[in-house]
């Protein structure tokens, strides 16, 4: 739609002999066959795996929208954009790009590393809410119980954590292969992959993610998302984590 619109635009401007039009003239074909329509891979937006209302016990459906539709669904466009002319970019799994930032041109380091990290911040998010809350068994319980005494510090010390992010961010707890735990934070769309940890849980404290219901109270926000974990997917990506078959 938008490059239909485009070039209904550019139509309309050579033919009233404007200034847009005049550009088009001057337009060496080269530059024009590069405003190809955008890309469609090799990332892509995937479907929440659950209703928008799912997490209403923390966050409503229409922030669920806006962030999963037009946040995240703009960093895969923009993340596709930014590697669309290095193809061997294109065959690297998110991780695998993200873990290796040093070796992407600097031209679109910072792109990739912005819409790369947002592309993998929130598909973990959206992975792991859509439950009940509650608190995790098993060997997950015996992680949490091994490196924060028990499940309240725990909740309490990434909860400390995260409403501490000045401005725009992240908290996470990372995990090792050996199953140990850490809560850490990360500005903007960084990602713990950066520096070669693994992620098990985050939590989004961008206003985007919070604004509409809460506004400025984001503490409260974070008390009340522990109530949409489901952790069930948690603990099978700690399994994974374990078995070395993490990715994002
Ligand atoms: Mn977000």
């Amino acid at each position: 739609m938008a490059i239909l619109q485009r070039r209904n635009l550019l139509g309309l401007g050579a033919a009233l002999g404007s200034t847009l039009g005049a550009t088009l003239w001057a337009t060496p074909r080269s530059a024009l066959a590069q405003a190809a329509p955008a890309p469609t891979g090799p990332h892509t937006l995937a479907p929440l795996p659950y209703a928008f209302d799912a997490n209403e016990a923390a966050i409503d459906a229409r922030t669920m929208e806006l962030h999963w539709r037009f946040h995240h669904g703009g960093q895969v466009n923009n993340l596709n954009m930014a590697i669309r002319e290095h193809t061997a970019l294109q065959a690297l799994p998110l991780d695998q790009l993200l873990m290796n930032l040093g070796q992407v041109p600097e031209a679109v380091r910072t792109a990739v590393r912005n819409n790369g990290g947002g592309h993998a911040n929130h598909s973990m998010f959206w992975g792991i809410m859509g439950g009940r809350g509650g608190e995790p068994t098993g060997e997950l319980a015996a992680a949490i119980a091994q490196d924060f005494t028990d499940f309240a510090t725990f909740r309490n010390r990434f909860n400390a954590a995260a409403n501490g992010v000045f401005g725009s961010g992240w908290a996470f707890v990372t995990v090792t292969q050996a199953g140990r735990l850490a809560i850490v934070t990360r500005p903007g769309q960084d990602n713990p992959l950066m520096d070669g940890q693994r992620v098990l849980i985050g939590n989004d404290v961008w206003e985007h993610a919070y604004y509409l219901r809460y506004q400025n109270r984001r503490a409260e926000y974070t008390a009340n998302w522990w109530n949409v974990i489901d952790w069930s997917k948690v603990a099978t990506r700690y399994a994974a984590a374990k078995a070395g078959t993490l990715t994002v």
